[in-house]
């Protein structure tokens, strides 16, 4: 059968596969920021965010999260189960850094006692705002079950991932999660994760290894990006 495409987006593209429930999702070199007002293309950033994202969807489905995450097609490309997006974003941040240092006129990686969730409404024209529980649940996006479930989900793959990062020499600082609702009702963790969101600092000497690098033109994009794909093999491997 052959492949078409349902959706392009600035980072990837998705394909149809074979069966309804199912999409290949391919990720492109193109590399975009701030809403996309920032756009460059970084040869070879695909296949790194699509091997990462892969590595780490394969290590929490084996600790029982479930991810839209069905196999690895090729270096770019994802056979995924075709699911309902959720508009919702959730931040998990172990350090206040970016946008929430910003907010709150803190340090940019400020340590805390505790772990940061923040929803935010996926909607572009809006910027993504920052929203609770109660706007969510207002607008329809999700069910307080739900979003008790998704803070649940978030905080068991921040520990998996702090630890396996941790164990490549890396700290993670924060990432963003997006989740969808499968056939049977159940959620999902959709999207992707990979260096292009995720906070990344070397655990040696702080050095930044993920999107921050290409935000704010810190050269050696690909390299890092690269360098975490090396690191985590290395890793799972052992
Ligand atoms: P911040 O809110 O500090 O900008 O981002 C927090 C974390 O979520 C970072 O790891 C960042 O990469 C990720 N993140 C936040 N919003 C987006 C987004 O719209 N796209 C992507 N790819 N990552 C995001």
């Amino acid at each position: 059968m052959e492949k078409q495409i349902i959706f392009e987006g600035k980072e990837k593209r998705i394909y149809s596969a074979d069966g309804e429930d199912r999409i290949i999702i391919h990720y492109k070199d193109m590399t975009t920021a701030f809403g996309g007002i920032k756009q460059a293309l970084l040869k070879g950033k695909g296949k790194y965010s699509c091997r990462i994202s892969a590595m780490l969807f394969s290590a929490l489905e084996k600790e029982g999260i479930r991810t839209h995450f069905l196999s690895l097609l090729s270096d770019r490309e994802q056979l995924c189960l075709r699911l309902e997006p959720i508009p919702l974003q959730l931040v998990v941040r172990n350090r206040i850094a970016g946008s929430t240092a910003k907010m709150l006129g803190v340090e940019n990686g400020l340590r805390i006692p505790n772990t940061l969730l923040e929803f935010r409404y996926n909607c572009d024209e809006l910027g993504d705002p920052m929203i609770n529980e109660d706007h969510a649940v207002a607008l329809g996006i999700a069910t307080y079950d739900e979003l008790s479930q998704m803070r649940a989900i978030a905080l068991k793959t921040d520990e998996i991932l702090k630890e396996l990062y941790h164990r490549a020499g890396i700290e993670l600082i924060d990432f963003k999660l997006e989740f969808a609702r499968d056939a049977d009702g159940c959620l999902r963790i959709s999207d992707e994760l990979s260096p292009d969101n995720s906070r990344l600092w070397d655990e040696a000497d702080g050095r930044v290894l993920d999107k921050d690098r290409f935000r704010f033109d810190m050269s050696e994009v690909c390299s890092s990006y690269r360098e975490v794909m090396e690191r985590l093999e290395k890793t799972i491997k052992q």
